[in-house]
């Protein structure tokens, strides 16, 4: 390498780090064409379905059986796999997530850990494993009966298909398996089962409980990446036959409609299911005191719990002796969807209160956003482990005190919970994206309806996640923490703020700041419609955002989902300027007060004091026309010229000259990165004020910094950035002219600790 090359590169990278990269603005403004996938026939450039849009399918039969002696899952099924594809397949890849409970799974192996030298009395047995987790797969056969050659691959299996499976046709198979289940409470997991000593019962919250279908689609192929168990699921679509076998005193709630009621409950629990579906509030079906006398009995028989559902990516399922039961109707046009909780005595005094109302919230407010719920019912069940989605059932944490009282946090923690869970059934549930891969498409839009909810279940409701301020403390982090919103599941540090704050705010700032209330949610129902029972990417959402709005938001995508800039805009400096009136009288006048205001130099001042007398006044002869002067006199020149210039006016500026605008030159600087709107609110000094708001393309040259002048008729008081606190501005002392300072208070400790 030569000197000069060396010198012409180091140039280069100076002026494309600094000058290109930083302060112009094309860069946060460049389309997103370059990073988003081409569209084609099945994702359309307007980000709805395309002409040729296809997608699999897979029904189930499956057959379980609860082992209350042993808490096991022993399980049988039929899959039937519909080729919708336009390819020709030679094997099937199916999910095996209770692999991720085998001690040598990816999950236990690639955790990091510490030993606790004060007290390991926690980590002993987990650090040692101490539970035989994982499918025992028993059998993979075709429906004929033959043997299906089958590889495992961690949380994967593989099954070889004897013939290919053509394009357009499909193929049933048969799996047999078993497994122990994990108890929820000592297992950070989705599903498991509690314990609950006192009365010698569990109650069990079971997912992931059969070997299901991985997706093959046109984006990745077969999305077989490993489950480490945070990346969520992608599922198909498919119908499902759900028998549960349990013992003869447990009531069980699932995915789907239950087939043989007469069977399994009381006649008169099920005309309160009939009377409930007409109820104004949540009605039991099984009281409080028929599950305690459940609680008692342990018989030795069994009964078969049939449900059945339609169009869902999965199934869950809960069952105990200990299950309270209520249930309320909500009507969608001339259909009934039955809102319903499932919990244990020990939920009684916050969860007959709140938990099924909740759930009819829910429906009501996410229906109106997106689309009319869909399925038959939609329940919240207590697990007091995690808070996790299924289609139409949903986990829920949050118990109250053993007198049934609660705090106030556990309350909105449990009402909060039960919203954003049921509210799942929309985002992925029914707008099924990708959630191993992207879990903001979920979670985000998720936590966004969750707010939106929460707004309309009470005035002042401690939101957690949506708000613009809500979100700032993580924004103004430290950069290198920070990872963009698109990042695969498993890769990110903070995940909630990531995954979940983000992207709701974000969403938040659309709606009110940006795109405007009714272009939003015109924009956004027309993305939930779209996508409704298919597969959405994360360009699908992008562009049918834009296309249904008329709006271009690649700024925004790449600033807020791409990026991990912040938002921080400063007054920088305020220049005011008034036109001259000609009127040189009154400009002379003018000149005089505002000379009057300027300070005097020190000097001056105490010369006026010390020196008793000057030569001049000594000798008041020796003055000239010089010294007795007015130096705000108006001469003829003046008056001349400031004639002639009014005849050459035209009335249009002799108007505008009349009025005594203010002209306010102000510099701003965009030191956070991300290009938002300047929203600028002028207080007048007789105390009226207004916002003006400017969109964020006058960063599209400059990115840095920008001048604006602006023009008002009354003189401004007061300049306030960002005044209602709608763009999550991390630092709001650069948001004031003049500078506002606070009082924090310190405090004066005396004696000890
Ligand atoms: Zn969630």
């Amino acid at each position: 390498m030569t000197l000069k090359f060396l010198t012409t590169y180091i140039f280069l990278l100076f002026f494309g780090n600094v000058l290109f990269a930083q302060e112009r603005g094309y860069e946060k403004f460049k389309q997103l064409e370059e990073q988003l996938p081409t569209p084609n026939q099945y994702h359309n450039a307007a980000g709805a379905p395309g002409h040729e849009y296809w997608q699999q399918k897979a029904d189930y039969d499956i057959k379980v059986r609860l082992d209350d002696e042993k808490q096991r899952i022993y399980g049988e099924e039929t899959i039937t796999y519909y080729n919708n594809s336009p390819d020709v397949l030679t094997y099937l890849w199916l999910q095996l997530d209770q692999n991720i409970f085998d001690e040598n799974s990816d999950r236990v192996i690639t955790q990091t850990d510490k030993i606790n030298l004060q007290d390991a009395s926690d980590q002993l047995l987990a650090l040692h494993g101490n539970f035989d987790g994982g499918f025992k797969i028993e059998e993979v056969k075709a429906k004929n009966g033959a043997a299906l050659k089958y590889t495992t691959n961690k949380t994967m299996l593989r099954i070889d298909l004897p013939t290919p499976l053509k394009a357009g046709s499909s193929y049933s198979f048969q799996v047999k398996w078993w497994y122990n289940i994990n108890n929820g409470i000592t297992t950070s997991a989705r599903t498991g089962y509690e314990y609950f000593p006192a009365d010698d019962n569990y109650m069990y919250s079971i997912a992931t409980f059969y070997p299901r279908m991985c997706a093959y689609n046109e984006v990745m192929g077969w999305q077989h990446k490993q489950f480490l168990g945070r990346g969520e699921f992608t599922l198909s679509f498919g119908d499902y036959n759900l028998y549960i076998t349990v013992p003869e005193d447990f009531i069980v709630g699932a995915t789907g409609e239950l087939q043989n009621s007469k069977d399994v409950l009381k006649k008169e629990q099920i005309e309160r299911f009939e009377k409930a579906k007409t109820a104004t509030e949540p009605m039991m079906v099984l009281t409080p005191e028929e599950a305690k006398a459940n609680e008692q009995k342990k018989g030795k028989g069994t009964k078969t719990w049939h449900f059945k559902a339609q169009n869902v990516r999965d199934a869950a399922f809960v069952a105990s002796r200990k299950l309270v039961w209520d249930a309320q109707g909500v009507k969608f046009g001339d259909r009934t969807v039955m809102a319903m909780s499932y919990y244990p005595k020990e939920c009684i005094g916050l969860w007959d209160k709140y938990s099924t109302r909740a759930v009819v919230h829910t429906l009501k407010v996410y229906s109106r956003y997106t689309f009319d719920y869909p399925y038959p019912v939609a329940i919240s069940s207590h697990a007091n482990f995690t808070g996790m989605e299924y289609p139409m059932i949903s986990f829920n944490f949050g118990r109250p005190r053993e007198d049934g009282s609660y705090a106030e946090r556990l309350k909105y923690g449990v009402i909060g919970v039960i919203i954003h869970e049921v509210g799942h059934n929309y985002f992925p549930m029914i707008v099924n994206s990708d959630e191993r891969q992207w879990t903001w498409m979920d979670e985000g839009l998720n936590s966004f309806l969750e707010y939106l909810a929460e707004v309309e279940w009470e005035r002042d409701y401690p939101t957690r996640r949506g708000p613009a301020p809500n979100i700032v403390e993580y924004m103004a982090g430290d950069k290198s923490g920070l990872e963009p919103i698109m990042t695969n599941s498993e890769s990110l540090i903070q995940f909630g703020n990531n995954a979940y704050g983000k992207p709701a705010t974000a969403l938040n700032i659309l709606r009110e700041t940006i795109m405007g209330r009714e272009l939003f949610d015109h924009a956004f129902k027309e993305y939930s419609n779209r996508w409704k029972f298919k597969h959405p990417t994360p360009a699908d959402f992008f562009r049918s955002m834009e296309d249904a709005s008329g709006v271009d938001l690649d700024w925004f995508w790449r600033g807020w989902f791409y990026g991990t800039d912040n938002v921080d805009i400063a007054l920088e400096e305020i220049k005011w300027y008034r036109l001259n009136t000609l009127d040189p009288t009154k400009e002379m006048s003018l000149q005089k007060i505002w000379d009057a205001k300027d300070p005097q130099y020190i000097s001056e001042t105490r010369n006026k004091q010390s020196i008793k007398e000057t030569l001049m006044e000594k000798h008041p002869n020796l003055k000239d026309e010089y010294n007795n002067r007015d130096p705000y006199r108006v001469t003829n020149t003046d008056i001349q010229r400031a004639g002639t210039i009014l005849t050459q006016l035209s009335e249009e500026e002799k108007a505008i000259l009349n009025k005594a605008y203010n002209y306010y030159e102000i510099s701003f600087k965009n030191i956070g990165g991300l290009v938002m709107p300047i929203i600028i609110e002028l207080v007048y000094e007789d105390g009226t004020s207004e916002v003006r708001y400017i969109p964020a393309e006058i960063w599209r040259l400059n990115a840095q910094d920008v001048t604006k002048v602006f023009i008002t008729e009354k003189p401004v008081k007061e300049f306030i950035l960002d005044p209602y606190l709608e763009t999550a501005d991390t630092d709001r002392a650069n948001n004031y002219f003049p500078q506002r300072s606070k009082p924090t208070r310190f405090e004066l400790f005396k004696g000890g600790n």
